[in-house]
C-alpha cells in the first residue's frame, strides 16, 4: 500500500476549516477522500473544487453525536472504494465560557461533538480496520489537551479525553493500526464563530491574530499518514510561532 496515493481517507468535519484544507491536500497528494459533515451544500461545493483538480471524493452528510451516522459515514466510505484506510476525527466545536457562566447546554454539546463524536468514529471503524488487519485514526485534539486556560475548562477536558482515548486505543490495539492525536495551536477557521460569551469571543480575537493557516495542520496530518506503516507519529503539536 503506498503512503497517501491512493489511500481512502474519510475525515468529518470536512466542510471548513483544517478538514476542508486536509481533504484538499490529501487529494491533492492522491488520496481518495470522503467527506463528512452536516452542511451538505459546503461539502458538495468542496467536492467540486477536488473533482475539478482531478481528484476521487464522496460526499454524506454527517453528525457524529448520533452513531447510526458514524456508522453509515464509515459503511459508505467502504462501498465506495472498497476499504477505509485512514478515519480523521476531526469534527469539533469551541462554545468557549466562564464555568460561572453555566451554559451547560454549551458544555454538553462540546461533550456530545469532541469527545462522543470521536469515539463514535472509533465504533464505527475499528471492526474494520480489525478485519482488513490495517488502518489508522487520526484524533484532533488540541494545545487544549495539555494545558488549561480560562473560559475553557469545558473544551480542554474534552480534548484531554481525546487524548486519553487515542493514547488507550494505540495502546490497546495491535500492530496492524496506527493511532495518531494531531493538536493544533490557534489555527484560521470558523471554530470561534460559536462562541456566544462577549468576553471569551473578545479575547478569542486577539489570541486569533496569531493564527497559522489551516494548510499548517493539513501537512501535519499528511506526514502522519505518509509514514511507512511500521512507524506510527502517535503525537505531533503544531502551533504558531509567535505566543499572545
Ligand atoms: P471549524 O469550525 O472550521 O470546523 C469544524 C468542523 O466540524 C466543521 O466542518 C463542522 O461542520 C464540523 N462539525 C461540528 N459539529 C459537527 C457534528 N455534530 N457532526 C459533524 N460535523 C460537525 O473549526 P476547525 O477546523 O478549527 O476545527 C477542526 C478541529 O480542530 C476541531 O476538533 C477543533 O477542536 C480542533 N482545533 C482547532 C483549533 C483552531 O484554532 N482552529 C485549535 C485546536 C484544535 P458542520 O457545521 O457542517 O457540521
Amino acid at each position: 500500500m503506498p503512503n497517501i496515493e491512493q489511500k481512502v481517507v474519510a475525515i468529518t468535519g470536512a466542510s471548513s476549516g483544517i478538514g476542508e484544507a486536509t481533504a484538499l491536500l490529501l487529494a491533492r497528494q492522491g488520496a481518495k477522500v470522503v467527506l463528512g459533515a452536516r452542511r451538505l451544500e459546503r461539502l458538495e461545493a468542496l467536492a467540486r473544487r477536488i473533482e475539478d483538480e482531478g481528484g476521487e471524493v464522496r460526499v454524506l452528510s454527517l453528525d457524529v453525536t448520533r452513531l447510526e451516522d458514524a456508522q453509515a459515514f464509515i459503511d459508505f466510505s467502504e462501498q465506495q472504494f472498497g476499504r477505509v484506510d485512514v478515519i480523521i476525527n476531526n469534527a469539533g466545536v469551541m462554545p468557549l465560557s466562564p464555568l460561572d457562566a453555566l451554559k451547560v447546554d454549551e458544555w454538553n454539546r462540546m461533550i456530545d461533538v469532541n469527545i462522543r463524536g470521536v469515539l463514535h468514529g472509533i465504533a464505527a471503524g475499528l471492526p474494520l480496520m480489525q478485519r482488513q488487519r490495517s488502518g489508522q485514526f487520526i484524533n484532533i485534539a488540541s494545545i487544549g489537551a495539555y494545558a488549561v486556560s480560562p473560559t475553557a475548562a469545558v473544551y480542554c477536558a474534552t480534548k484531554y479525553a481525546v487524548r486519553a482515548i487515542s493514547e488507550g486505543l494505540r495502546q490497546e490495539v495491535d500492530g496492524d493500526i496506527r493511532v495518531t492525536l494531531i493538536a493544533p495551536g490557534v489555527t484560521e477557521s470558523e471554530l470561534a464563530e460559536s462562541i456566544s460569551d462577549d468576553g471569551a469571543r473578545e479575547a478569542m480575537r486577539d489570541y486569533r491574530r496569531i493564527a497559522i493557516p489551516a494548510d499548517a495542520i493539513a501537512r501535519a496530518i499528511a506526514y502522519a499518514i505518509d509514514q511507512p506503516a511500521d512507524v506510527d507519529v502517535s503525537e505531533l503539536i503544531v502551533r504558531p510561532t509567535a505566543s499572545v
